[in-house]
């Protein structure tokens, strides 16, 4: 058993002091170290950078005077070694914690949370080793305050040891590292509650302060966890955790296998005064719990066999992230309209959101979602200005991939068999079994529930960096799919009218004073008035815009109006001329017009 015992105990310089003990063979050496990044976030992040001061002894601790440190030796960026002296050896050390992504670690006066990847140095030498972790209660609230102190509690996917229970410091047991690492732990005055379904305890754990409605809250997600439950045909846990950090302003999430960790804002959850309202806000956070608890199953226990077992110390590649990905964007908000979530108006709303993201820019017509996943740590994770025209998202691309799968199976089987139905194959063979995939699984099982062979049209899809004609599978099951123009200059909401609507190919965020250009399609009016990523747009035609007015005033210009514009690169302003066009068709509308032909796709299978 490896010992790892942890002390939130400088809560206002943001640092955990952790100790790690274990039986040592005398003269045997020793490999500690750190992941350099975590399952489910494809990006080197050299957590072992943050530890701060690091120590070793012998571990005999009958009287002080026996205690003899013992010299640790770095040989690279995140290992150490040494040689042990005794039959133990106690290493201590301290992780610097102040980011309140899904990500790392984060300690302060109000809250602690860390993941096991940031946090836990791993014995090389005891890989499968169960491993022991007491947590204990900050030390400076306990002196300073202990009323605050009485209302710190635990929440982790943990398994508790005998002794403590239910949101108790205490000590809490995994199988190996592996698991311990991949069950982070929340700490802190935090608003929790739970729900059952088929068995299962689920927890909704809001590690800051929230207004939201909490029984709508657990009937909503409960609707979904049952969804994907059905699905696979069984929960792969005894109990799931769904952590959220919320902030004034935020998003993510990061899947576990028995807990998932997520950012939200605290005006995204459901308004108690509303009980009819789904907020747009309200809608993204439960498709964002939707998404992660889908890959409690799909990436956890189903992964590319590349993942089979994590090596976490440098990148691994896999060709297979639109599948993990894309399948878990897809059914993402699909279940959203399956368990009546949302109508499928709305669903179809969010589906031409997704395709008109894709369509929008030409990275699908320079990027395979292959290519995509295998650079997803160079490219997708570390996107630059130039994201939207040349690199394509294995997200987004791969849901739409995932949809026209769905279709095909739906179509060749006559309706026997669906993407759900591919699902459950592949959690019997290989989430189940503990196998890894390759690509040629997916297309196997996809040919046998056609009954034919489609493997040329999936390569296809897959391997080459062109767009996914869905409209003809779409058109089968009542769905108009069509390019359309963009309704805003600074949105994604399309148009089916043929009147003028003026487009300069540019997103932007507002400023007190002008907008902040995040994206330019290459080619495109911004592009030619020399716009780039991060420049302020100050004034159109000598006059001051805003979000709104530079709306306005491209709403007063006739067609193909050229003006003078003004924007700070840095700070030099500089003076150019944009003309405002009509738009492209290079947004994507998607509309039901045949609600008995669109059963053949709303129907499960
Ligand atoms: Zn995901």
């Amino acid at each position: 058993m490896i010992q790892y015992k942890i002390f939130p105990d400088n809560l206002n310089s943001h640092l955990f002091s952790v100790e790690l003990s274990f039986a040592t063979q005398i003269d045997k050496t020793y490999h500690l170290s750190l992941p350099a990044w975590l399952p489910g976030s494809y990006m080197i992040r050299d957590f072992a950078k943050n530890i701060v001061e690091i120590y070793a002894h012998n571990g005999i601790q009958e009287t002080e005077q026996t205690i003899k440190g013992i010299s640790l030796n770095k040989t690279d960026k995140q290992t150490w070694q040494f040689t042990a002296t005794s039959t133990f050896t106690v290493i201590t050390y301290q992780i610097f914690a102040f980011d309140l992504s899904v990500r790392t670690a984060y300690l302060d006066s109000e809250r602690g949370f860390f993941n096991g990847s940031s946090t836990f140095l791993q014995v090389e030498e005891l890989p499968d080793e169960k491993c022991q972790l007491s947590i204990f209660l900050p030390e400076p609230i306990m002196k300073a305050s202990p009323d605050k102190l009485s209302h710190w509690r635990v929440a982790t996917g943990l398994t508790r040891a005998k002794g403590t229970e239910k949101y108790q410091f205490g000590d809490y047991i995994a199988h190996d590292y592996q698991e311990l690492i991949d069950c982070p732990v929340a700490i802190g005055n935090f608003d929790a509650f739970e729900f059952t379904v088929e068995g299962v305890i689920h927890h909704l754990v809001f590690t800051s302060k929230h207004f939201g409605d909490r029984e709508r809250l657990k009937a909503d997600i409960a609707k979904l966890c049952q969804h994907h439950i059905n699905l696979f045909g069984e929960a792969p846990f005894k109990e799931y955790w769904f952590i959220t950090h919320l902030l004034g302003s935020g998003f993510g999430g990061l899947e576990h296998k028995n807990s998932t960790i997520l950012q939200a804002s605290r005006f995204d959850l459901p308004n108690p005064n509303k009980p009819d309202e789904t907020s747009e806000n309200y809608q993204t956070f439960l498709s964002l719990c939707s998404h992660e608890y889908f890959h409690a199953w799909n990436v956890c226990r189903i992964k590319p066999k590349e993942f089979h077992p994590y090596n976490l110390q440098e990148e691994v590649h896999t060709r297979q992230l639109w599948a993990y990905e894309g399948i878990t964007s897809y059914y993402d908000d699909f279940s959203l309209f399956r368990t009546g979530l949302i109508s499928f108006e709305d669903y179809l709303k969010q589906l031409s959101k997704t395709a008109t993201r894709v369509y929008r820019g030409q990275g699908e017509l320079k990027q395979s979602v292959t290519d995509s996943s295998f650079d997803t740590w160079t490219k997708f994770y570390q996107q630059g200005p130039d994201a939207v025209n040349n690199i394509v998202s294995y997200y987004t691309k791969g849901s739409l991939i995932a949809l026209w799968l769905d279709l095909t199976i739906r179509k060749k089987s006559a309706g026997n068999y669906s993407l759900d139905t591919l699902m459950r194959e592949l959690w019997i063979h290989f989430g189940r079994t503990n196998m890894g995939t390759s690509e040629e699984d997916f297309i196997n099982i996809a040919n046998i529930l056609c009954n034919e062979d489609i493997t040329d049209a999936f390569l296809t899809l897959l391997n080459n960096a062109q767009r996914v004609d869905l409209a003809p599978l779409l058109s089968q099951v009542g769905i108009a799919f069509a390019p359309q123009k963009f309704k805003q200059l600074n949105s994604l909401e399309t148009t089916d009218s043929d009147a003028y609507s003026p487009y300069i190919g540019a997103q932007y965020k507002a400023l007190p004073l002008g907008v902040k250009i995040t994206q330019v399609i290459e080619n495109s009016p911004a592009a030619q008035a020399g716009l780039a990523v991060t420049d302020v747009l100050v004034s159109v035609n000598n006059i001051q815009v805003s979000e709104k007015s530079l709306q306005q005033l491209a709403e007063h210009f006739p067609e193909n109006t050229q003006v003078t514009c003004h924007y700070f690169r840095d700070d030099q302003l500089i003076t150019s001329e944009i003309i405002f066009i009509d738009s492209p068709l290079a947004a994507i509308g998607i509309t039901e017009v045949d609600s008995t032909l669109s059963e053949k796709w709303r129907c499960k299978r």
